[in-house]
């Protein structure tokens, strides 16, 4: 059995992440933590701000866990506006959760991104291994955060392991200022007004995945035996390559009214094209058995008839 921490659970993917794994290993087997809570949880919770290492330390002993799911973050389009504190945040907080799990012997699982490849990257079916310049502070605090995943795994044994998410589609909690946030905003606008104004471009594809897909891409990969992990930090997934006008068609078979504008904002444009268009996760499924559920289709008429509920 299982007993986790998660930091940053109060964000878009550990709200959720926080419910599925309490409903998978009990609850008071889950702990969550954050620098602020929402509601009253339904199992543990410390306020633990992740750049203070010792109190990362203090509520993992205490509530002797065994892993730490490390999500406290600042996103791409945030950390372009305030670089140093996404340095400080991303890098520091990571090197403090990575000292407890060396510390206490605990696994450990923090999110890599697409974000992490740059212009050069292979833009189709970008390889596991590939060319990794990234142009953001984002990108340049992901490849270092893989590297430094990678470092505590041979130099000290800790089990760490990642997955480079493509943007992430939900709707219980909003995104929190990454690039992708149009592909979750244009299911809320769709609901409430049957129109949309996009800030990334006609023809710009990203990799999405809807959010289950994503949940249990971490518990497979934390289950998954650790003899067949040759690449660990971080895994390519992706489920869904898409532009804007892809969701605007599937939103079409609902809502046939629904209209798809552009203002394009530069700064997030420029992340986008700097991104890959679809990555390829055969390694992912060859050594974990990763593989998504949710097309296009299938995410928008989820997220539509949620929304309208
Ligand atoms: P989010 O912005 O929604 O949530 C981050 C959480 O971290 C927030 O609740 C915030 O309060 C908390 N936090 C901020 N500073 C903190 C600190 N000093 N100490 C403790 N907590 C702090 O982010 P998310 O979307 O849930 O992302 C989680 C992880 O997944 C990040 O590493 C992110 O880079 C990665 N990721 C997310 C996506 C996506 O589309 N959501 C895609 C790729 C990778």
């Amino acid at each position: 059995m299982k007993k986790i921490l998660v930091t940053g659970a109060m964000g878009q993917i550990g709200s959720e992440l926080v419910s599925t794994l309490r409903k998978q290993y009990g609850a008071s087997n889950v702990v969550g933590s954050d620098l602020w809570q929402k509601d009253a949880e339904d199992g543990p919770f410390e306020m633990v701000d992740v750049t203070d290492e010792k109190a990362i330390y203090e509520a993992a002993k205490k509530h002797n866990v065994d892993t730490i799911m490390h999500l406290a973050a600042l996103l791409s389009a945030k950390a372009e506006a305030a670089p140093r504190l996404a340095w400080d945040l991303n890098m520091g907080g990571l090197m403090n959760a990575l000292e407890v799990a060396r510390e206490l012997d605990l696994q450990f699982f923090t999110p890599s991104s697409i974000g992490a490849f740059g212009p050069t990257t292979p833009k189709q079916k970008t390889p596991q291994e590939t060319i990794m310049r990234p142009t953001t502070m984002y990108g340049v605090n992901k490849v270092a955060g893989e590297l430094l995943c990678d470092y505590y795994y041979y130099r000290y044994g800790v089990d760490t392991r990642g997955v480079r998410y493509p943007g992430l589609i939900s709707y219980v909690t909003p995104p929190g200022g990454g690039t992708t946030d149009y592909a979750v905003e244009i299911y809320y606008e769709a609901v409430k007004n049957k129109q949309y104004t996009s800030y990334i471009a006609a023809g710009t594809y990203m990799d999405m995945m809807y959010m289950p897909d994503a949940l249990n891409a971490i518990i497979q990969l934390m289950e998954a035996d650790p003899d067949k992990l040759v690449h660990r930090n971080a895994y390519n997934i992706s489920a869904i390559s898409a532009a804007p006008e892809d969701f605007a068609e599937a939103i079409r078979k609902h809502i046939p009214a629904f209209k798809l504008a552009y203002e394009v904002d530069s700064v997030r444009q420029q992340i986008a094209e700097s991104w890959p268009d679809h990555l390829d996760s055969t390694a992912a499924a060859e050594e974990w058995g990763f593989k998504a559920a949710y097309d296009i289709d299938r995410v928008t008429a989820d997220m539509l008839g949620k929304l309208q509920e």
